[in-house]
This record gives C-alpha cells, structure tokens and sequence, in this order.
C-alpha cells in the first residue's frame, strides 16, 4: 500500500500533515467509520483525498453545495487527479459516462449531492461501483441542533447501507457542538473512540467586539483606512445593506465589490476573482460568500452586524488568516440585530422544533456580544472545548475598572421576579426604569414594588439585562418573543449570596479611534 506521507508529498506537493490529518487517515485507511471535527481552514480534504488515492475503487463525497464541488474538483485536476461530480447541473446524457469512468478506474472521486444519493435509481447504479469510502463533508448538515440543516442528509446512512458492499465512512465539519458531533455520529453509525477533534481556537485571530457603533458606515471605512493595502471581507446581513455598503466605501476612495445571492454565477465568479487576485481590497457580502473559497492571506473579516449564531459567525470570522499570520475578526453589534434575526427565523418555513432551536442559538450570539469574558474563549467553549483566555481579543485588551453594580442588577431580578416570568426584555426595562407607556399601563405595573426603581436610561437598563444573562443571572425563553426568567444564580444575588461586578460603562478605548465621523 502506498504510504500517506508519499502521496501527500507527490501528489498535493506538501511536506507534513496538519494536525488531526494523519489520525483521520490512519483509521479511515483501517476501514473505520470516523467523525472529523476541524476549524475552517484545517485542510479536511486532504483527510479523504489522500485516501482515495491509496484506496482501490471509488470514494463517494457527499457535498451540499454545488460550487463547493466544482472549486475542489478543479483544484484536485490541477494536482493531477481525476475527479468529477454528479448534482443537479450534470446533464442526463453525462451522467452514465462519468459512472462508467468511476467504474473502469479512472475517477478516483466522485462528488454527490445528498439528494442524488436519496434517488432509488442512482442507488440501483451505485452497486455496480467499488465504492471504498463515501466522505461527508457539512456532515453538520445532518441534525437537526445544527445551524445549516439539510433534510437529504439523514437519508444518507440509509443510502450507504442500501449498498451491497459498505463502504466505511468519514463524516467532515468545522462547526459541530457536542450535541451535534452526537447526533452526526448516531446517524453515521460512528464510534465515540473514532472522534478525532482538534482544537477549536485559533491563536492567529483576534477577536474584537464593539458594541452598537455610533456609525457602522463610517466605522468600517476609519477601520478600512486603518488597514490599508489589507484584503478584508465585510458580512452584512442583507442585499441590500451589501449594495450600500459598497457603494459608500467606494465614493470614499476605497477598492470595494459586492457580493451576494442576488447576483448572477458570472457576476459573482467575477467578483470573487477581483478579490482572489488583490484586485479589489475588500469585498462586501451576505452570507451567500465564502464557502469553497481559498484565499489564505485575509486580513480582517468585520461583520457589519452580527451573525445569527456561533457556527455561522465563526466559519465566517475563520475565513480570515488562513494563512496563519496575525489577523482580525470584528464584530459590531446593534441591539436590533437579535430582532432582525427572529424576524427571519419566524418568516422561514422550518418546523417549531427547529425554529426553537435558531432562537436559541441566537440567544447565545446575544450572549457573545455582551460578554466580558475572552471571546475565543467563549466560542472555544460554545463548542464544548477549554482554552485559556487568548490575551488580545477587545475583552481580555479592555482595561475599565470593574464595577460593582449588585444594587442595580437587584432591582432588575427583582422585577422580573415580579412579572413572573410573563414577560420579555423591553417590558422589564420600562416598567424598572418607570415608563409612562401604555403597555405599563395595560400590565398594571405601577402597582410592582419595584417599579421606577431604577433611575437609569432604558437603553442601559437593556445593556444591563443582556449582561445579567450572560452571566447567567437571567434566563430567556427560546421564543420568538423570549420571555425572561430568573436563573437559580439570580436567586442567590437577591438573597445577598452573590454580588454583580461589570466593567465601568465608558467605550471601549480601543474602539474609538474607527469611531469618529
Ligand atoms: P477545510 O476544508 O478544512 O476548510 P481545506 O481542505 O480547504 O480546508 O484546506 C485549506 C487549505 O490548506 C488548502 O489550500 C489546502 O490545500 C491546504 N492544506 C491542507 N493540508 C495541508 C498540509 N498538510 N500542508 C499544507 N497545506 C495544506
Ligand atoms: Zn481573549
């Protein structure tokens, strides 16, 4: 048998494997079904790929994305290696050729969609094949308690043992939480000991938070001037925030392009070249831009909002410094981001249980943004690992004193002691800071002890709320209109068992020199 180091000398020209890589293809190569959990940027490809070549036969790669397919299987053409794909794009007429050039040897990996796996017909074909691995990248895809769920994946098992002859598996992601590599692994049929996860943090990337920006325009141009000759990719949420965007940062002088899912396949491939080849500094995108690209010297990634979850804002966030060099990642958060979100999350057309799921995760981005804890640290742990505090995200660079604010973080708890857990956010701001409004009214809530109690503005009083949480004080339901309730935590704060440190309410000194209009 061909030795791994060999072929990924001969064949992908580099000289040692990253970490995990090796692990991975040893048990793969022994015929074990594996789950491989691994940043963006890690090199999971490799992972099957050099597989593939050693093995005889063929190795299935199950891909959610068609353009995903198309990037690795030109890249693996330019190494040398025949490879080709069957989605929904590949004309009937083509489709036998390809099996039968898989069958006769000469396509050594042959990329799916899950759907096309599902198809009785092509399973019926697929038997003909020596089929030594199926690899599924995403493999996230497949739960439920995951952020990018994908019906079609859960049939894959299904399809794998429909086959006479069953291939081992290796099942591919960079955005698993414990819950999720547990569902993967149920589904796959994957031991807990074939688990190969490496770390989860990435020491080249700083984190930086800014909270609610006074201009997020002008922000991310003073940040852009500030990081000149640095290729950057700005996220925003919608279309349109992209067009804006770009357009703004071009009238001031700066290289921007647009790019996002209301563009044609030849627009965007013309702009995701304009950014590969340094044409463009910075390129302005919805989520639609990322997956499948392999630019490896992006400087910062800002996301001109935030993100609707963890998994998506690391991956995005990840994109940045592939290439190993001090980098930065910028989130700049508006309190109406959460809003927008749930907005979407309500419009979407997924079942209740899923959509319960989104609310929660977006309840943990919240937490993200308001935390004053090591921000990779944070999402180190969101994803069931350890690491010690990082030493330059904005959190552990910020250098306000703490404050002990027990007294004030005491007249919020108990005020939502005293709406009984019916109620959300703004209600218990209002009525704790004393609003005239109507809803005040509606509720009765002049008639709470603690209304009006604390003289502070509501704004704060939110910020406030957002902190209790994330220190676990406070609690929200996974609603669409979240309904706040006191943890056990809280508890001890209004016996006096516990007291409430936040640091000084001033900005953040670093930040406010992109601050300034
Ligand atoms: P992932 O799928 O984990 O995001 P990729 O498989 O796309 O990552 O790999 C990211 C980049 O790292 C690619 O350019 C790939 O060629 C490169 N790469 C992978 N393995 C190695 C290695 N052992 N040594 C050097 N570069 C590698
Ligand atoms: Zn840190």
């Amino acid at each position: 048998m061909t030795n791994p180091q060999t072929v990924l000398k001969e064949t992908f020209g580099y000289t040692n494997f990253r970490p995990g890589q090796e692990e991975v293809i040893k048990k793969v190569l022994n015929g074990e079904n594996v789950l491989a959990v691994m940043p963006t940027g890690a090199g999971k490809s490799i992972c099957y790929q050099v597989p593939a070549l050693i093995n005889e036969g063929v190795t299935l790669v199950i891909s959610p994305l068609i353009s995903l397919m198309k990037d690795q299987i030109d890249s693996l053409h330019q190494n040398g290696i025949e490879a080709a794909a069957l989605n929904s794009t590949t004309p009937q007429k083509e489709v036998n050729p390809i099996l039968r050039q898989a069958y006769e040897g000469k396509i050594k990996l042959l990329y799916l969609t899950p759907e096309r796996l599902a198809m009785d017909y092509f399973r019926y074909q697929l038997n003909f094949l020596d089929i030594s691995l199926v690899a599924v990248d995403e493999a996230h895809c497949i739960s439920q308690w995951g952020h990018d769920f994908r019906p079609a994946y859960r049939q894959i098992l299904e399809g794998i043992n429909s086959l006479r002859q069953r291939p081992n598996i290796l099942a591919l992601t960079a955005t698993a939480t414990p819950n999720v590599q547990a569902d993967i692994a149920k589904q796959l049929d994957i031991p807990q000991q074939n688990f190969v996860i490496t770390s989860f943090a990435r020491p080249n990337l700083s984190f930086q938070l800014v909270n609610s920006p006074k201009n997020t325009d002008m922000y991310i141009y003073n940040y852009i001037n500030a990081h000149q000759e640095e290729p950057g990719i700005i996220y925003t949420n919608t279309r349109k925030k992209v067009e804006a965007l770009t357009d703004f940062l071009c009238k001031k002088g700066i290289k921007a392009v647009s790019y996002h899912g209301g563009m044609n396949n030849k627009e965007r491939s013309r702009v995701q070249d304009d950014f590969q080849f340094d044409r463009t500094q910075v390129i302005v995108a919805t989520n639609a831009f990322g997956m499948g690209i392999d630019k490896s010297n992006v400087r910062f990634v800002v996301h001109a909002n935030s993100s609707s979850n963890i998994e998506s804002y690391y991956q995005e966030a990840g994109r940045a410094g592939r290439d190993g060099s001090a980098c930065e990642a910028v989130m700049l958060y508006h309190p109406g981001d959460s809003a927008t979100y749930r907005w979407f999350i309500d419009q979407s057309e997924a079942e209740d249980e899923y959509k319960k799921t989104q609310y929660s995760k977006l309840a943990v981005i919240t937490q993200y943004a308001n935390t004053e804890d090591c921000l990779q640290q944070f999402i180190v742990r969101y994803f069931g690992q350890d690491c010690p505090p990082c030493g330059k995200c904005s959190n552990c660079l910020d250098q306000r004193k703490l404050e002990d604010v027990t007294t004030q973080a005491k007249k919020v708890i108990a005020m939502v002691y005293e709406l009984d857990g019916r109620f959300g956010k703004s209600v218990v701001a209002q009525a704790v800071t004393g609003s005239k409004s109507q809803r005040m009214k509606e509720i009765g809530a002049q008639m709470l002890e603690h209304y009006g109690s604390l003289k502070l503005p509501q704004t704060e009083v939110n910020s406030l709320i957002n902190y209790l949480i994330t220190k676990d004080l406070l609690e929200t339901t996974n609603d669409q209109y979240p309904l706040v309730r006191v943890t056990n935590s809280g508890w001890d704060v209004l016996d006096g068992k516990l007291q409430v440190f936040r640091r000084s309410q001033g900005k953040i000194v670093a930040h406010r020199e992109f601050d300034q209009q």
